[in-house]
């Protein structure tokens, strides 16, 4: 079997703190996966740059300059975790077999990236990372996150259990993700729809290496609300089922009243009335903001707008110098072979 070229994508945002560790450390992965024949010597790191204000873009370039490991890819602004991965993604794509995407924190074990690479090879298109516990995350983080997988997973959507966007894809899986022309991106909700032969690694996921979390509680529920309502219905069906409710609760206290009517008691009060008016306004109120919620994404949906833009792509500068790794890329048939591999391995 032809070794398979391998990209890692690593989405930064302000990550000057951790990035040379960073660098460092997928190298010395890259160099043994290369050293062991598993992966081709064409293999490279992907760093994308997403609209850091610090000294995140001048790392990465210098690195890709002197690095014939290292490829950098700066973004026009920031656009957030999951647009700068897809652009990683998206990028890497051309020249790779497979694209494994991590977080710039090492919060992810990368020795496990070996493990990726062996269920490639076993011909698995999609490989999900999932952590064992969460015993590095705060008290509360730890609970929002349990309560958002149980929302979601009561709302009918598959989410790989514990997984973030630590995770091996094929070239193929990648280009069928290229499909998906949604805007409102949940890259977690999307992976598992392309239902690709897929398998399971776990890891104990470790502490951020150095640096602050770009994902304070405000993004974070932004990105739950996002991934809620990008993925199901089921919060219009609950405001439609409420609305079911009460109505039948009305009609049956509509009855009520009634017969305190009829058996000369109308003193029913002004409480009961004003109660009801609120509890009615207040319905209406969430069912007309939870439709417009909805309306708003097909607004997106229909534009049509690009995700990202990409400003500098290291690979078009002129290298300073001429490694002869990048001279043995030209091989012909550029990975082709491998794939077609995979393929009948089904
Ligand atoms: N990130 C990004 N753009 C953003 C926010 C974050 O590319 O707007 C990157 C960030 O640099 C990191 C990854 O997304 O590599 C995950 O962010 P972080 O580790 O801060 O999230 P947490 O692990 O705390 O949930
Ligand atoms: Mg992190």
């Amino acid at each position: 079997m032809m070794e398979p070229v391998l990209t890692i994508v690593v989405p930064c945002y302000n990550e000057e703190d951790v990035l040379p560790e960073t660098m460092y450390q997928l190298q010395t992965v890259l160099k043994d996966l290369i050293h062991d024949s598993l992966i081709a010597m064409q293999s490279k790191i992907l760093f994308v740059d997403d609209g850091s204000k610090d000294r995140t873009w001048e790392l990465i370039y210098k690195e890709g300059l002197r690095n014939d490991f290292v490829r950098g890819l700066k973004l026009s602004r920031n656009v957030g975790h999951q647009n700068a991965l897809l652009a990683g993604l998206f990028t890497a794509k051309e020249q790779s077999d497979c694209i494994v995407s991590i977080d710039a924190d090492l919060q992810d074990d990368i020795k496990i990236i070996r493990d990726f690479i062996m269920k490639f090879r076993e011909g698995y298109e999609i490989v999900y990372g999932v952590r064992k516990g969460r015993e590095s995350d705060t008290w509360f983080k730890r609970c929002t996150a349990q309560a958002f997988y149980k929302v979601m997973n009561k709302m009918g959507v598959d989410l790989v259990y514990n997984h973030a966007d630590f995770r091996l894809m094929s070239n193929r899986a990648v280009k069928e993700l290229e499909r998906f022309n949604e805007v409102n991106l949940f890259l977690r909700g999307m992976v598992p729809l392309l239902g690709f032969r897929s398998d399971l690694v776990y890891y104990d996921r470790l502490e951020r290496q150095a640096g602050k979390t770009k994902y304070p509680l405000k993004k974070m529920l932004g990105f739950a609300f996002d991934g809620i309502t990008s993925f199901s219905i089921s919060p219009i069906r609950f405001v439609l089922m409420t609305g079911f409710v009460s109505f039948f609760m009305s009609l049956l206290f509509g009855g009520y009243f009634l017969a305190l009517k009829f058996f000369g008691r109308t003193e029913t009060g002004w409480t009961s009335l004003i109660t009801s008016i609120w509890l009615i306004g207040g319905l209406q109120l969430i069912a007309i903001g939870l439709v417009g919620e909805y309306i708003g994404k097909i607004y997106k949906e229909t534009k049509h707008r690009p995700k990202y833009i990409v400003d500098i792509d290291s690979f078009t500068i002129p290298r300073l110098s001429n490694h002869p790794l990048i001279q043995s890329k030209e091989d012909g048939n550029g990975g082709l072979d491998f794939l077609k591999v995979s393929e009948t391995h089904k």
